[in-house]
């Protein structure tokens, strides 16, 4: 179906004055108020009867699709001398521009941009974030060619990207997938530069929040040099931290020599959630090459149109989530007690996640695409970041525990780097596992069939004796297996364990607990209410499900009172603590 052009050209006007690469595209943010951009874009001489520009589907990242299309409002192509070209949309992402003689191609359109929590595109009256595969359309036939991109912007606002800047509001790349792997941020920003280990680096803050940038900056210093403990080089020259301290919005996304980190603005206190700030920052940066310089053969290149199969996204998710917080151990931000910490709130996350049981990290890496997430998937899923980072950690001991300490997981990283770095081809599972072999001279074909294609059967005790750490479990307290938010009319339940007591009382997510034995109860007065029974114990729960009040009785069971502990055993041998100078690459701790 043609369309009439009914919109004035208004977008097209927008376009940089001289042609300056093959494909130029502009966007003008000076009215921001109401999220919209106006965007233009000139493609080369065309000699065939039309072009297809089209949208991606989603943004590298983030492996779901988005249809980014939903954004383009009033689109319209005129060819080289202004006339008008007709098109038609010929899928949801994809806008055909008939041409009845070679012209060069000029469309432009407005774009909506208020999506910031998924980090595609977001323009408001104090700034914009553009992740280019969420605003810059492309065609095919000149997705290698070289672009260029003129901003104009409000006055005062500054832009900062990745990418090569010639001069302000400009910025060019050697072809549109490094433009899309290189966000822009533009607004009234505070940034700050240093220079590390002869590479540049830029720290650009949007908001304000519980931090002091000095002391932010001054820690992503510590974090940058502690990528030579896996890789011998560093794929870039230049590298830009881009920090929302927003509200409504928390994750990050890597890309090719950047990273956009999101925290809600008062999240950089007290001092555990800081923390975790610092080890996503860690997480995007060792993406730099996990992902960005070397990734899985299914997104070499990435396509854009649709899903990308590989069951490999638990090794780029969960390992770089592995090697993360050992950077910040290593840097000195983190104490080694507060990392295995976060080891024990790893391991009660998969002791009560029945999915684990169900999937394996290469099935969750196909099905990322379609991954529910959250606490109710866990009955049925696992996620790419627990389990892969525990699969991660499984294959570092037993690399470590083979080898004497000679070859840990890091030396499967540096292999990835040196062979697959630079993406001229992607690598598949089949590559990880001959790496594996040249590394310990045997086969770990039995290893992945049992840890990786299957679910694995985790033995944790078995994880941290070799490197003189254990788990001390709690005492037993009365337990329902379900986990609640706080609601105005009583605790509603947000996830149930599969075999729990909850589970087999026929409890489900939405239900709203009111009552215990008749009383009225709160998430906090269960929780007390609970801690007064003995496990085995049979209770009456009221609750409402639809606005109805029903009753339904439960009989308690026994869970540790606390998630286990990760500690250093009483009396580390010699071997002991050697296998973990090897782990972490800092001696056995004395003991605390
Ligand atoms: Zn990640």
């Amino acid at each position: 179906m043609f369309r009439s052009i009914r919109y004035a050209l208004a977008a097209l006007l927008l376009v940089p004055a001289a042609a300056e690469a093959r494909v130029d595209y502009a966007i003008d943010l000076t009215s921001p108020e109401h999220h919209l951009g106006q965007v233009s874009a000139t493609f080369p001489v065309t000699s065939t009867p039309y072009l297809d520009v089209k949208m991606p589907a989603w943004r590298s990242g983030r492996y779901t699709i988005l249809d980014l299309a939903n954004g383009v409002r009033r689109f319209a192509a005129t060819d080289a001398a202004g006339h008008v070209l007709p098109w038609e949309k010929v899928d949801k992402s994809t806008w055909r521009v008939h041409l009845s003689q070679p012209t060069a191609i000029r469309i432009g359109y407005e774009l909506y941009a208020n999506e910031l929590g998924l980090r595609t595109r977001h323009i408001d009256d104090s700034h914009a974030f553009l992740d280019a595969s969420a605003v810059f359309m492309y065609a095919d036939p000149y997705r290698a060619d070289d672009v260029s991109v003129a901003l104009n912007v409000p006055r005062g606002w500054q832009s900062f990207s990745g990418l090569a800047s010639p001069s302000p509001q400009h910025f060019v790349a050697a072809n549109w997938d490094l433009l899309v792997d290189s966000p822009i941020e533009t607004g009234i920003e505070k940034s700050y530069r240093f220079s590390e280990g002869g590479r540049d680096y830029e720290v650009v803050f949007w908001g304000d929040g519980n931090f002091d940038p000095n002391q932010v900056v001054a820690d992503i210093r510590k974090i940058v040099p502690q990528a030579s403990a896996i890789w011998s080089g560093y794929p870039f020259q230049r590298y830009v931290f881009m920090i929302h301290a927003t509200d409504g919005a928390g994750g990050a996304t890597e890309h090719r020599n950047s990273t956009v980190i999101q925290i809600p603005r008062w999240n950089f206190q007290p001092h555990d959630k800081y923390l975790g700030f610092l080890s996503t920052t860690a997480h995007e940066f060792i993406h730099t090459w996990n992902v960005k310089d070397y990734r899985n053969a299914a997104m070499v290149p990435y396509n854009y149109q649709s899903e990308n199969y590989t069951d490999l996204l638990w090794l780029e998710e969960g390992s770089t989530e592995y090697f993360a917080d050992p950077f910040l151990v290593r840097a000195g931000l983190m104490k080694p007690g507060e990392y295995f910490e976060n080891l024990s709130r790893l391991i009660d996350r998969h002791r009560h996640k029945p999915g684990a049981n169900e999937q394996s990290v290469a099935q969750a890496s196909f099905d990322q695409w379609i991954a529910v997430g959250g606490d109710r998937a866990n009955n049925a899923e696992v996620d790419i970041y627990d389990e892969g980072q525990i699969a991660s950690w499984m294959l570092d001991v037993a690399l470590l525990e083979q080898t004497g300490g000679r070859v840990s997981y890091r030396d499967v990283h540096e292999a990835l780097y040196k062979r697959f770095g630079g993406l001229a081809r992607g690598f598949t599972s089949a590559d990880v596992r001959a790496i594996l072999r040249e590394l310990t001279g045997t086969s770990w074909d039995a290893w992945w069939a049992r840890n990786v294609d299957s679910p694995a059967a985790v033995d944790f005790d078995a994880l941290l004796a070799p490197v003189g750490l254990k788990l001390q479990a709690g005492p037993q307290v009365a337990w329902a297996g379900w986990s609640a938010n706080a609601s105005p009319n009583g605790m509603q339940l947000r996830s149930v364990e599969r075999g729990s007591p909850a589970w087999n009382a026929g409890f489900v997510p939405d239900d709203i607990i009111v009552a215990i034995d008749g009383k009225r109860v709160t998430v906090d007065r269960f929780d007390a209410a609970l801690a007064e029974r003995k496990p085995g114990e049979t209770v009456t729960i009221g609750y409402f499900r639809r606005d109805q009040l029903a009753e339904k009785r439960l009989t308690l069971g026994a869970n540790p009172k606390d998630r286990p502990a990760v500690v250093q055993v009483e009396r580390p041998t010699a071997a002991q603590r050697a296998l973990f100078q090897r782990w972490l690459l800092i001696p056995y701790p004395k003991a605390p």
